[in-house]
């Protein structure tokens, strides 16, 4: 499919926002990408326009029944001046699971690359150069046909944004505070845990409010059913550093199968590291911290990369992870994912894909 496009007049374009003010999610830039789905059709109408409103029936099956699924990457400029996505095929991938859960239509993961850098391509001035900046990019899936049955929708919008980012860590990289809860659960055994479903994050809010209102930063979650295993912090994934393996939570089917976690997993790996994907209980975790064998705690995700755990609150404790400092294991994997996205490090694995 061919993608039309629709650029904005160079004098109508928006200003670009000073690197101090970037934030996360706050800019958008001048064009996105949109195409529509018809049952029977397909999808066409693939287009680049400028960054528009869209509208929507009020009947349209997104705002009753919540099928939305998304993605979340990024666009890291180069100092070589190159552009790179990092392991973009594993979004289109993980973007089809997550709509073929939701009875949505699915993209050829070919097309949906070609169409995110499309986009970046004429977005990159818009490719933050600061040091730890990046254009965040975020495809997204709608039902938009308009009918109140409970049904999978016959029409659909995909549509990818992108959006300058700063620097996750602007004062360095600072270990964060987490609670653990057991009152509340993000996903359940054979729900949709691990798709990026949007409803699974309005599903998360009232914990992490909770968490924050108690000076937390995020939750830990634990498994629905026992309450006991432990699956993922916020909306990263979680590693432990035990003295002798670095462990984290196997995929059960309500674990986000994370394209950072299976790059940690992966050179754990290369670098002769003991990486078990297992089952892991709270208590497995609390006693680690106890008896001196848990050195360090670490979320994973696309926008932290790696995001280290000084403080774990459990059942109205809190105990305190390498003194509250950021580990020279989550530094290491740090440094070498992010060399490798700013091209300052080899990529020998075929991470990378260059927008020209
Ligand atoms: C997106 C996400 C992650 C991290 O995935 P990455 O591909 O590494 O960015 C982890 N957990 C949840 C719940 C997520 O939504």
């Amino acid at each position: 499919m061919r993608i039309e496009i629709h650029p904005v007049p160079p004098q109508e374009r928006k200003a670009k926002p000073q690197p101090s003010e970037l934030g996360f999610g706050q800019h958008f830039t001048d064009h996105m990408f949109i195409m529509d789905y018809i049952h029977n059709k397909g999808w066409h109408k693939a287009r680049i326009v400028p960054y528009q409103a869209i509208t929507l029936d009020p009947a349209a099956l997104i705002l009753h029944y919540a099928q939305a699924v998304f993605e979340g990457l990024k666009a890291y400029h180069g100092e070589d001046g190159q552009i790179r996505l990092f392991r973009p095929d594993m979004n289109a991938r993980r973007l089809n699971a997550s709509a073929e859960r939701l009875c949505m239509p699915t993209i050829d993961p070919g097309f949906f690359i070609h169409a995110v850098k499309a986009l970046v391509d004429l977005e990159r001035d818009w490719v933050p150069r600061a040091q730890g900046a990046s254009l965040y990019i975020r495809p997204t899936m709608i039902a938009t046909e308009p009918a109140l049955g409970v049904r999978p929708a016959l029409e659909y919008l995909f549509f990818i944004i992108t959006s300058p980012v700063g620097a996750y860590y602007k004062e360095g990289f600072n270990p964060v505070k987490i609670m653990v809860t057991d009152r509340y659960v993000r996903a359940v055994p054979g729900g949709i845990g691990y798709t990026k479903a949007a409803a699974n994050y309005a599903a998360s809010l009232k914990a992490a409010q909770e968490a924050q209102a108690q000076g937390y930063s995020q939750v830990l979650w634990l498994d629905a059913r026992e309450r006991r295993f432990v699956e993922e912090v916020g909306t990263m994934n979680i590693f432990f550093h035990f003295k002798d393996a670095l462990v984290t939570p196997a995929l059960s089917g309500s674990i986000l199968p994370g394209v950072t976690r299976d790059s940690v997993i992966q050179l754990a790996r290369e670098w002769d590291l003991e990486a078990q994907e297992r089952p892991i209980t709270i208590e497995e975790v609390i006693e680690g911290l106890e008896e001196g064998r848990l050195l360090e705690v670490f979320g994973t995700g696309t926008a932290a990369v790696i995001s280290p755990v000084g403080v774990l609150h459990y059942k109205e404790r809190d105990y305190t992870i390498n003194q509250g400092e950021t580990g020279p294991l989550a530094r290491r994997f740090f440094e070498e994912i992010t060399g490798i996205q700013y091209g300052t490090r080899p990529d020998t694995r075929g991470w990378t894909v260059t927008v020209e």
